[in-house]
């Protein structure tokens, strides 16, 4: 299978992890930035990085974007040029195009011009640090949808002693038991027969309402 390209647009924080991480798992990375000291910075992480203006269509051209599989565009604070660079990256017809969203407007517009995919990493990384704030039992948690999560629960005494048949989870709540941890094991997919413990952590799939029932009824 061929290596799948990526080139990361803007060497901030966020960027530059990305850019770091796809490095370290081995992919091939085109670093952009116009900031010579941030490119220098990600040389040798990179495949290769630039010193490069994206809301330059023949810049962007030159490089030869539109053969790479992936496009991540993580400039923040100048929404104008995240605008720009998306749409030209859309024009020039990139196939997969990832952008970093700072507010919500930003992300309204950028959705318009058909960016594929938008994250919001510090609006996501609040509510799930805030979540997991809330519940003494819930120890990760991870969005799948606005109303889906798959999030790990500690079970308590409540539990301990009964098999998911027995607390008929799944039936009562409408949610599934994944995976159970203990100690350093892992049960994935578990039988109806499996018996829980007290300290046990539940990986648990479903609506929020749900797990949130789940949560506050048995845990
Ligand atoms: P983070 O929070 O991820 O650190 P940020 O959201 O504060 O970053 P900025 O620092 O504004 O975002 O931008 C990230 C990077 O994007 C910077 O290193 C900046 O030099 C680069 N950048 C900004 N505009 C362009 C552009 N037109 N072309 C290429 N890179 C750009
Ligand atoms: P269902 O009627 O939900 O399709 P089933 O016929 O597949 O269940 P079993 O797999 O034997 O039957 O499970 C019986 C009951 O045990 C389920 O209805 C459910 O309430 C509970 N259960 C079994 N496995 C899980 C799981 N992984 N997570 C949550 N509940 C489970
Ligand atoms: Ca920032």
């Amino acid at each position: 299978m061929k290596k799948k390209e990526f080139a990361v647009i803007g060497l901030g924080r966020f960027g530059g992890s990305v850019c770091r991480t796809l490095s370290e798992q081995g992919m091939e990375v085109l670093a952009i930035d116009v900031d010579e000291e941030k490119v220098n910075e990600y040389a040798s992480i990179a495949s290769q990085a630039v010193v490069a203006d994206s809301t330059d269509e023949n810049v962007l051209k030159s490089l030869g974007i539109r053969n790479f599989d992936h496009v991540i565009v993580a400039i923040g604070d100048n929404i104008q040029a995240s605008i720009l660079t998306t749409l030209i990256l859309k024009e020039l017809g990139v196939e997969k195009i990832t952008v970093k969203a700072t507010n919500d407007y930003h992300e309204k517009v950028l959705k318009k011009i058909g960016a594929d995919h938008i994250v919001h990493p510090e609006r996501d990384m609040g509510e799930r640090i805030a979540n997991n704030m809330i519940s003494n039992n819930v120890l990760d948690y991870l969005e799948l949808s606005d109303r889906h999560s798959i999030v790990e629960i500690v079970a308590n005494e409540r539990l301990h002693g009964h098999s998911l048949l027995e607390l008929d989870i799944r039936a009562k709540y409408g949610i599934n038991i994944v995976a159970i941890k203990r100690n350093n094991d892992i049960i994935v997919s578990p039988l109806a027969s499996e018996v829980i413990y007290a300290g046990d952590i539940l990986i648990v799939i479903g609506a929020d309402q749900d797990i949130d029932r789940f949560e506050s009824e048995v845990v």
